[in-house]
C-alpha cells in the first residue's frame, strides 16, 4: 500500500497542476509587535441567517460562500486554495529571482531554476516546435513490431511519467517494514476512475466518455493520425476494458488484499506472456531483487488476458494516446488548449485555463520542488512558527493518549496496544533536515519537454534507487510548500509541510483556540489515520500486524458502519450519494482530529476554560477554526469527479459530518433534538 496523502485540494489528484492565483504574499507569522488577542474568528464569512445548531457549516461560512466566486481558471475554491495562492506569488518571486541572477554556473540550483522557467515560459518556440519535442518517443512506440517486447515500453513509458497500465512505485514492505520493495499497481486509465467507463446508466459520466473520445479524435488528428475517429473508438473501448479489470476504489482501501508478494515464477505464473525480466531491466529495478509486492493480482493477470486478444495496433495508439496526452500542456498552444478544453473544462469545470506564468510556476514547483522549497523555507517559515506548531501537535499526542485512556468500549488489552503505537508515531514540521541532491539532472533552456521528462525519470530513478538500502527516514512525501499534509502508515510518521502552517490555516495573532480547529483539526486527523479502519490495521513499525482483541476490532467495524451509513445519506450533488465506505478513513480521522481538537486545547490551558473573545467561547472557537480551514466550494463535474474517485468527503460533510458526531460541539453550541444537527445519542458515533 502507498503512503497516503490527505489532499484538499480536490481533483487537484488527477489533473495537472490545478493550483492557485492573487494574494499579499504576506507571512506575518514572525513579527514581534505585541498585538491584542485576537479570536480569529473570520466575523464577515458567518451567515447569521442560518443557526450554527442547523447547519454550521452553512452558518460559519455562509457569507463567503454566497459571496466568493470560484475564479475562472479553478474547478474548487476554499481555505486551501487561497493559501496555496499565497504560496505561488511566494514561489514566482524566488523564481523570478533566480532567472534574473547573473553570471549562474551551469548545474547551479539557479540556472535550474531559472531555465526550466524560460523554457516553459517559450511560447513561441514551444509554437514553432509543435509535436517534436516527443519525435524520440513516438519513434519507440512506432518501432514495436511484436506484444514480447512491450513490457519493457510499458516500464519505460512509466518512467517517463506517462499513466499506461502498470504503474510500478517503491515503498516500505507492510510485512517488513525495514525493507523496500517495488509494487506493480493498476493504472492506465484517463478518466478520473473506472465508474466514467463502466456505469452507462449515469447520464452525466456517460457524457464525459463520449466527449473524452470526441478529444482523442482531435488529439490524433493534430498530431497526423488519419484514421482518428476510429483510433479514438479503439482506445475507448481498450480502456473500458482495463476499467474493467480494475479494482474499485473501495478495494483499493485493503492492505491485507493487497498484500501479494510475488517471486518471478509466481509473477510468471499470474501473467506468463508478459517479459518481465524485460520489464524490469526497463524499470531500472536492480537485477538483485527477487520480490515484487502485486497490490491488484487479478488486475495484473487480467492485463495480461487483455493484451493477448488486442491487436498491436490498438495498443500502440493507445500508447500514442497516453503519451500526448501527458506532455499535451507543455507543447505548443494547439496541445494545450485541447488538453485544457477537456482535462480543465470538460472534467473539472473550469472556464480558462491558468495564466502561462502560473503554470510555468507549477511546473517549476512540481520539478524542482525541493530547491524552491528550501529558499521557500528560508524565506517564510520561521524556527517560532515551527516550535509553535511541534508544542501544538505534542499536546495532540497526549490528547490522543488521554482518548485511548479514557476510552468506554475498548478492552484494556488493546488500548494497551494502541498506546505502544501512539508512542511510536513520529512527526515532521516544516520541511526536510536533508534536502534532495538535484545535481544529476540536467535542465536546458531550449528544451521544455526534454526538461520535464528528464525530471519525472529523475524521480522515478531516485525512487527505484531505494530498492534494497536501508529505510530512509529523512524523506518526505510532499515539498514544503505544498499546503496538505500526511500520515505514512508505514513509517508511522505525520508530516507537515511548511505551507500548511500559514495563513488563512494559521493565525498567527489570534488566541491559540482558532489554531487548535484551523491546524489543530489537521494534526488530529493525521494522526486519527493511524488509527483508522485502515491504519489500525499497521502497528507502531508500519507492518500489517492485528493487534486487536477479536471482540475489539468487531466493536469497531461496528462503529465503522454507523459513520457509512451517515455519509452514504449525504448528497453534494443531485444524484449522487458520498461514498460512505471509500471515505470510511478519512471520515474517521475527521471525526477524531475533532476530539482530538478540543482535548488538545484543554490540555495546552492545564485544564482551565480558555477566554471569551468576541462573544465565542474557547471551544466555539475551535469549531469555527475547523469550519474555517475546511472551507470550500467546487463546480459540478469537480464534485462529481471527486465522488468518484477522492476518499475525502467534500468540505460541507467533513465539517457538518464529524462535528454531529462530537459531544462537545452539541455542549458548545446547546444543539437540542429540535436542532438539524441533532443526532440522537444513540445515533451518534466516535472512535478514539
Ligand atoms: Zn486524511
Amino acid at each position: 500500500m502507498k503512503p497516503r496523502v490527505c489532499s484538499a485540494l480536490i481533483a487537484g489528484l488527477f489533473l495537472t497542476a490545478n493550483l492557485a492565483a492573487a494574494h499579499d504574499g504576506q507571512d506575518h507569522g514572525t513579527a514581534a509587535v505585541a498585538k491584542q488577542v485576537q479570536s480569529g474568528v473570520d466575523k464577515a464569512g458567518i451567515d447569521a441567517s442560518v443557526r450554527a445548531q442547523d447547519d454550521f457549516f452553512a452558518h460559519s461560512q455562509g457569507n463567503w460562500l454566497k459571496t466568493v466566486a470560484i475564479p475562472d481558471d479553478r474547478s474548487s475554491w476554499g481555505a486551501f486554495n487561497i493559501a496555496n495562492e499565497t504560496v505561488q506569488d511566494q514561489l514566482k518571486s524566488i523564481i523570478e529571482n533566480a532567472d534574473k541572477e547573473a553570471n549562474k554556473k551551469a548545474g547551479s540550483d539557479a540556472q535550474k531554476v531559472g531555465d526550466l522557467y524560460a523554457s516553459f515560459m517559450d511560447e513561441k518556440q514551444r509554437d514553432a516546435q509543435g509535436l517534436k519535442p516527443l519525435k524520440g518517443e513516438l519513434a519507440k512506440i512506432a518501432a514495436l513490431k511484436d506484444k514480447k517486447a512491450l513490457a519493457a515500453l510499458i516500464a519505460h513509458l512509466n518512467n517517463i511519467g506517462v499513466s499506461v497500465p502498470i504503474d510500478l512505485s517503491v515503498h516500505q514492505d507492510n510485512k517488513a517494514s525495514t525493507n523496500y520493495i517495488a509494487d506493480l499497481g493498476q493504472s492506465g486509465l484517463s478518466l478520473p476512475n473506472r465508474d466514467y467507463y463502466l456505469k452507462k446508466e449515469d447520464a452525466k459520466l456517460a457524457d464525459t466518455l463520449a466527449k473524452y473520445q470526441v478529444h482523442l479524435e482531435k488529439m490524433l488528428t493534430m498530431a497526423g493520425h488519419k484514421e482518428a475517429a476510429a483510433e479514438a473508438k479503439q482506445i475507448v473501448d481498450f480502456e473500458t476494458e482495463i476499467a474493467k479489470i480494475q479494482w474499485t476504489a473501495v478495494e483499493l482501501r485493503d492492505p491485507i488484499k493487497a498484500y501479494n508478494k510475488l517471486n518471478l515464477e509466481q509473477l510468471k505464473a499470474l501473467a506468463p506472456n508478459m517479459d518481465w525480466t524485460a520489464y524490469f531491466k526497463s524499470a531500472g529495478v536492480p537485477a538483485k531483487s527477487k520480490e515484487w509486492m502485486v497490490s491488484q493480482p487479478s488486475f495484473i493477470s487480467g492485463l495480461d488476458g487483455l493484451i493477448q486478444k488486442t491487436s498491436l495496433p490498438v495498443i500502440k495508439v493507445y500508447l500514442e494516446a497516453k503519451l500526448i496526452g501527458s506532455y499535451a500542456p507543455l507543447l505548443s498552444k494547439e496541445f494545450v488548449d485541447e488538453s485544457f478544453a477537456f482535462r480543465g473544462t470538460v472534467l473539472s469545470g473550469a472556464k480558462v485555463n491558468r495564466s502561462l506564468q502560473k503554470r510555468g510556476i507549477s511546473t517549476v514547483d512540481g520539478n524542482l520542488g525541493e530547491i524552491v522549497g528550501k529558499l521557500y523555507v528560508k524565506q517564510h517559515f520561521s524556527a517560532e512558527r515551527k516550535k509553535q506548531v511541534e508544542d501544538i501537535v505534542k499536546n495532540f499526542l497526549a490528547a490522543f493518549k488521554e482518548g485511548i485512556e479514557t476510552l468506554e468500549w475498548m478492552s484494556p488489552e488493546t488500548k494497551k496496544q494502541a498506546q505502544i503505537k501512539l508512542s511510536k508515531i513520529t512527526y515532521k514540521i516544516g520541511y526536510p533536515n536533508k534536502w534532495i541532491d538535484y545535481s544529476k539532472l540536467t535542465i536546458a533552456r531550449n528544451d521544455l519537454v526534454g526538461n520535464v521528462m528528464r525530471s519525472r525519470s529523475f524521480r522515478h530513478n531516485q525512487e527505484v534507487n531505494k530498492l534494497g538500502r536501508p529505510i530512509d527516514h529523512d524523506e518526505w512525501g510532499m515539498t514544503p510548500q505544498t499546503v496538505n499534509a500526511y500520515y505514512n502508515p508505514e513509517m508511522n510518521e505525520i508530516v507537515f509541510p511548511a505551507a500548511r502552517l500559514q495563513s488563512p490555516l494559521y493565525d498567527a495573532d489570534a488566541e491559540p483556540a482558532i489554531n487548535y480547529g484551523a491546524v489543530g483539526i489537521s494534526i488530529g486527523h493525521e494522526i486519527s489515520h493511524a488509527f483508522d479502519d485502515q491504519g489500525a490495521q499497521y502497528d507502531g513499525d508500519g507492518n500489517l500486524r492485528d493487534w486487536w482483541t477479536k471482540e475489539d476490532k468487531e466493536k469497531f467495524a461496528a462503529r465503522g458502519k454507523i459513520l457509512v451509513a451517515q455519509y452514504n445519506s449525504y448528497s453534494p450533488v443531485p444524484g449522487y450519494t458520498i461514498n460512505g465506505e471509500l471515505t470510511l478513513g478519512e471520515n474517521i480521522a475527521d471525526n477524531a482530529g475533532a476530539i482530538m481538537a478540543t482535548r488538545a486545547y484543554k490540555i495546552s490551558q492545564g485544564g482551565k476554560p480558555g477566554p471569551v473573545i468576541d462573544g465565542y467561547t474557547a471551544e466555539q472557537r475551535i469549531f469555527m477554526g475547523v469550519a474555517q480551514a475546511r472551507r470550500s466550494k467546487a463546480r459540478e463535474a469537480a464534485l462529481i469527479a471527486q465522488i468518484k474517485s477522492d476518499p475525502h468527503s467534500p468540505g460541507e460533510f467533513r465539517v457538518n459530518g464529524s462535528l454531529r458526531n462530537h459531544p462537545g460541539f452539541y455542549e458548545a453550541f446547546d444543539v437540542k433534538p429540535s436542532d438539524k444537527m441533532y443526532l440522537a445519542p444513540e445515533q451518534r458515533v466516535i472512535f478514539w
